[in-house]
């Protein structure tokens, strides 16, 4: 426990990570509504956590909910099991390894723009990075604002000047909890506990039964002196 919490202290520290400059603002890129979204959380790497897929709802309903205040239209979303969807989400391990985006990037969109249209956005998110040789998870914190941002550009945002604002291209890393960690450690520590309650149990009853004993021995000799 002690090395769990350890971990999750070492983990906190914050740093900072830009994204992709995106290329153009378009001010109405859907020209229907709801704009279908397909989260692909089938063919993702070992390090994706199925938690962050409740990040990307989480912020597909922050946008719906009026997001930062800068769009000109109110986005509705629909989820599709399409991979032909008008937003299409995926994840890599590393996006420096594997989509040959520079480091630190921890989110891309990339539309495909049709006249003043989108006609689909790809956006992937990477599941970590490495700081120096070691690997570090997101924690779903971060996903949820890699996922709010890359979002706004598949609406039209582009990339705004103020720090306090979700499309300004640099974030703070909010380094909370690695999911994995506590997905895989979880049972383990729940075990132990069911472990600890079983021995106490086993030691409870044990001394109860050496009592039981000790009194029906005495009342036995108590018995015998009677005779
Ligand atoms: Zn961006």
């Amino acid at each position: 426990m002690i090395f769990l919490a350890l971990l999750m202290i070492s983990s906190m520290q914050a740093v900072y990570a830009a994204d992709e400059e995106f290329p153009k603002i378009l001010d109405q890129p859907w020209d229907h509504s709801p704009i279908t979204v397909y989260i692909d959380d089938i063919n993702v790497p070992d390090e994706y956590s199925p938690s962050y897929r409740e990040q990307v709802e989480t912020a597909l309903r922050y946008w719906e909910e009026g997001g930062n205040g800068q769009l000109s239209y109110n986005p509705e979303f629909e989820i599709v099991n399409d991979p032909q969807a008008d937003i299409r989400i995926r994840w890599v391990k590393n996006l420096q390894e594997y989509e040959n985006v520079e480091d630190g990037v921890a989110g891309i969109a990339r539309p495909r723009i049709s006249g003043n249209r989108f006609v689909y956005v790809e956006i992937v998110l990477e599941t970590g990075n490495y700081q120096g040789f070691a690997w570090r998870q997101y924690g779903d914190a971060n996903m949820l604002t890699v996922a709010k941002h890359e979002i706004g550009h598949a609406l039209g945002l582009g990339h705004s000047n103020d720090p306090g604002d979700i499309m300004y291209p640099t974030y703070k890393q909010r380094e909370d909890i690695n999911p994995l960690l506590v997905r895989d450690t979880l049972p383990l520590v729940i075990g132990s506990i069911f472990m600890i309650l079983i021995i106490t149990g086993f030691l409870a009853t044990g001394w109860y039964r050496h009592r039981k004993q000790r009194e029906q021995l005495e009342r036995e000799y108590i018995q015998q002196n009677e005779e």
